[in-house]
């Protein structure tokens, strides 16, 4: 089916502002006993609630379509990459600078120290390469200006010893990059994001979840239209809060006018199987990542024991994107769920194995599926009180780093709340439509790979899909 546009269920193509509520007064209070309703309990919105659960808030209650947790979600995945920073935040960096070096700080504390998250980082190492040109100029700048993490990887026999032997047996023909050997590796993504629900529930957290009870179909606006009093669930039934908090990942544009500083932006993962006697080998790897070709993650312990171990593979590409036109006249991205990938995009992680690891190439690729995130124009995170709308916060805008960065968000909306978050820091994650403005929904926004641009997933046709929905 080509040049169809798909449109999810609860789209909302012109979204109003001011929807005047008569049944929900204007509230307020943010004491630890105050109601928050945080909607969306994906990789944001449980890390939120668990932090501030933590930090003694009793009255949380989350809302999300999907069984905790959501199929759908981002960081419902096998395994993530994480890194941890090599710079602390400097007052002399810029703001961006600052404002990712403060998050991946935050992060990393809690990945290597929680007792909840910290048995489940692997820092076993991250291959970092790129093949072609330019491409390799933003790795080789990153790798030279860091040299003292990175060690250059000068050949196709450089980049095989960095795993156990038998596992990258390819000819890596044209691959250029460097081996960080500490303090980066990947996470497993389900597993933690389980044992923080677990956790959160026992702090007092209550999770609201099914296609009627916990899908919201709209924010519920304060009678002057100034305030989000709280959310309304397919079933009809109104959650009033005192504070709202939006983290519906890639949907939550769907949900609020965002004046663009959000694109759904889709990537593509498939997973290959391993023989049992193949499981030791491929375990614990490091991560290898090429910037234009895709990367594979090693299974997590709990799909070794299950008997199920696969390789994570991501082909890498500036995205897919889903444009739905607007009532006026204009086009938007929406999510869209889909448990296939473009042709494309198979035949990309076919040629990353061949590459590297030609004995699994043809193996069969499980589970292929569109994984939404939402890219801010500068890919760095909106955390931000709304500038119009007061109770509401918004937390959205994970832009390809919202795993590993998750546990910081969740500190950050807490900090946010209480008011102590750093002035730098909410000013560089605020509410920043004037960046948006006249957004090209096409940018790459510094990625590379695949056909080199964003793709309109309208554009395949129905036949250059790879995968059965049904599964
Ligand atoms: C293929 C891929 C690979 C990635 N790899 C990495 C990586 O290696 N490292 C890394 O750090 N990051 C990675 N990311 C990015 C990271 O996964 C995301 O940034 C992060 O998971 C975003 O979290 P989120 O909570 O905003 O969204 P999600 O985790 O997607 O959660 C959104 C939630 O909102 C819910 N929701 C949707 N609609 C509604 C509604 N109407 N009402 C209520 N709830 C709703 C959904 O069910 C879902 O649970 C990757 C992303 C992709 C797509």
């Amino acid at each position: 089916m080509p040049n169809t546009t798909h449109i999810p269920t609860d789209a909302v193509l012109d979204i109003t502002v001011n929807m005047g509520n008569a049944a929900s007064p204007k509230v307020s209070g943010e004491g630890k006993d105050s109601t928050i309703l945080i909607v969306g309990g994906g990789t944001w919105g449980i890390s939120i609630a668990y932090r501030l659960a933590q930090r003694g808030y009793t009255n949380i209650t989350v809302l999300d379509p999907n069984d905790i947790f959501s199929s759908v979600a981002a960081g419902n995945d096998l395994n993530k990459i994480l890194e941890e920073p090599i710079s602390p935040p400097l007052p002399e960096q810029d703001d961006d600078t600052y404002a990712w070096a403060t998050i991946e700080k935050l992060a990393s504390e809690v990945w290597t120290t929680d007792p909840i998250y910290k048995p489940h980082y692997h820092p076993s190492g991250f291959v970092y390469s790129a093949v072609g040109e330019d491409a390799w100029a933003r790795v080789r700048a990153e790798g030279e200006r860091h040299g003292e993490v990175y060690t250059p990887l000068k050949d196709a026999e450089a980049f095989r010893k960095t795993m156990p032997e038998g596992v990258l047996t390819g000819d890596f023909a044209g691959w250029k990059g460097f081996f960080r050997q500490q303090r980066a590796g990947w996470v497993e993504a389900r597993d933690a994001l389980a044992d923080i629900t677990t956790e959160a529930k026992r702090l007092g957290v209550r999770f609201t979840t099914g296609a009627m009870e916990g899908r919201v179909t709209k924010l519920l606006y304060s009678d002057l239209g100034d305030a989000i009093t709280g959310a309304k669930t397919e079933d009809g039934k109104e959650h009033l809060a005192e504070t709202t908090i939006l983290s519906a990942g890639a949907t939550s544009s769907v949900l609020l006018d965002f004046e663009d500083q959000l694109r759904p932006t889709a990537w593509t993962l498939a997973h290959v199987p391993l023989e049992p006697s193949e499981v030791e080998l491929y375990s614990d790897l490091p991560v290898l990542f090429g910037a234009d070709r895709g990367f594979f993650i090693s299974p997590p312990k709990s799909s070794i024991m299950a008997g199920k171990a696969e390789l994570k593979i991501c082909d890498e590409h500036p995205g897919y994107i889903n444009l739905i036109p607007t009532a006026k006249g204009g086009k938007k991205p929406v999510p869209y769920q889909r448990n296939a990938i473009p042709r494309a995009s198979e035949l990309k992680i076919r040629q990353l194995l061949r590459e590297t690891m030609p004995q699994l190439a043809d193996r069969p690729l499980l589970r292929p599926r569109l994984c939404w995130d939402a890219d801010t124009p500068n890919r760095l995170f909106l955390i931000s009180r709304h500038p119009k709308l007061d109770n509401l916060v918004v937390a959205a805008g994970g832009s390809g780093h919202g795993f590993m960065c998750s546990p910081a968000v969740g500190i950050l909306v807490g900090d946010l709340l209480e008011e102590t978050i750093e002035e730098r820091v909410r000013r560089t994650l605020g509410w920043r439509p004037e960046t948006a403005v006249g957004r090209d929904w096409f940018a790459t926004q510094g990625r590379f790979g695949g056909s080199g641009g964003v793709v309109d997933l309208g554009t395949v046709g129905e036949g250059d899909w790879f995968g059965d929905d049904s599964k």
